[in-house]
This record gives C-alpha cells, structure tokens and sequence, in this order.
C-alpha cells in the first residue's frame, strides 16, 4: 500500500454569501452547526444572524445576495409582491409570509439589521 502525498482539495464554500474560501485564515466555523463561515459575513452580520442565516438558506436555498442588482428592488415592493401572493393565495399564515420576506429580503442583498430597521419604520 502507498501513501499518496497529493492533499485532497474541496472547495469550502461561505454557508451565508456561497463565496468560495480559499485561505483558511479567513474561515470560522459555527460552534453548533460547524457551518462554514467567511470573514466578510463574520464582520457583516451577528452572531444569531451567523446561526440562523446558514439555516434559512439550507431550508429555502439560495445565498445571501443572491439576487442583488444594480438596481435594488426596495424593501417595500417586496412587501407589496408579497402581500399580492397572500391575496391570491387566499391563506395567511403569519410565520409562513415572516419567513418568506427575510429570505427574499436575504437573496436580494438586505442584512436582517436592514430589514428589521425597515419593519419598524412601517409600525
Ligand atoms: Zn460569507
């Protein structure tokens, strides 16, 4: 039997914005979920946000800015397209339209920070 002494490569990707980590000195680990994290979201989001960001995109898929343009849809017309869906849907399920709103708000760009800071100018 002979040892190989080629390292096996796989690519580490961050579980929040997908950027591929490639110096190790730039990756953190979640403690609980031992999801992969780059320095960039570590400095951009909270340590909850860290938590639970890597789960809302394991359930619903995407990243986050994902869907961010150079024209950023604003958090209100997001609102309004969701409220629309719920209209022809004809069910409101409170949780179900909470969730939907921070993931589009993710893919498009919106830390949670933004989105809660938006929510509250509405109440
Ligand atoms: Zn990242």
């Amino acid at each position: 039997m002979i040892k190989t002494q080629s390292k096996a490569t796989k690519i580490i990707r961050c579980s929040i914005c997908n950027v591929i980590i490639t110096d190790l000195e730039d990756l953190y680990q979640c403690p609980d979920t031992w999801k992969t994290i780059c320095s960039q979201c570590i400095q951009k989001f909270s340590p909850d946000d860290i938590e639970l960001l890597p789960q809302i995109f394991n359930a619903f898929g995407g990243y986050f800015g994902k869907e961010k343009s150079i024209n950023p849809i604003p958090l209100n017309e997001l609102l309004q397209e969701t409220i629309k869906k719920i209209e022809k849907n004809g069910r409101f399920d409170l949780a179900q339209i909470q969730l939907t709103l921070i993931h589009k708000a993710l893919l498009l760009g919106y830390t949670p920070a933004e989105f809660q800071k938006y929510l509250r100018k509405l109440l």
